[in-house]
């Protein structure tokens, strides 16, 4: 069954920097999401460290950390039927050399750390991303 959802979404810096917001935007509409919200900011590293707390184990953290406050990011709110598995597809896998054709990661990611985007991997995910980042009426759908 079809379920109107949000999902939340990062254009990551490596993407910003190169000018593809615009791009990136567009194959979100194509794909039957709407931008319900939208700011660019730079993120601090306390707001980035605790937005990936979920990875501070991991061996790429400070690496990720780093590249997520290099440049501004656009942080957004995603709305569609079924949004948050939808706007998975539409990134691709983590790994540009694993995302399928069309996907932004594969055209647009750099390498599996700058991957260009950032979306939610479960309903509940997204709602706690979206309550981090943005206040209720700050989105309109
Ligand atoms: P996804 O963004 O596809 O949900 P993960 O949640 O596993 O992927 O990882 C979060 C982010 O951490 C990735 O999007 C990527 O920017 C970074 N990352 C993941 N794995 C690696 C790695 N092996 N080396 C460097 N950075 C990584
Ligand atoms: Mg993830």
């Amino acid at each position: 069954m079809a379920l109107l959802q949000r999902t939340f979404s990062i254009i990551k810096p490596d993407a910003t920097k190169r000018n593809l917001t615009g791009s990136i935007i567009k194959k979100f509409e194509d794909g039957g999401l709407r931008i319900v919200a939208s700011k660019r900011v730079r993120l601090s590293r306390e707001k980035a460290e605790g937005f990936y707390a979920v990875h501070s184990e991991r061996p790429f953290f400070n690496e990720l950390v780093e590249f997520m406050i290099s440049e501004p990011v656009v942080l957004q709110v995603l709305e569609g039927e079924n949004a948050v598995s939808i706007n998975r597809e539409i990134m691709g896998a983590t790994n540009p050399d694993d995302a399928a054709e069309g996907t932004i990661r594969k055209e647009f990611a750099l390498d599996i750390g700058e991957n260009s985007v950032h979306g939610s991997d479960s309903l509940e995910n997204a709602n706690i991303e979206i309550k981090y980042f943005f206040k209720e009426d700050e989105i309109v759908g």
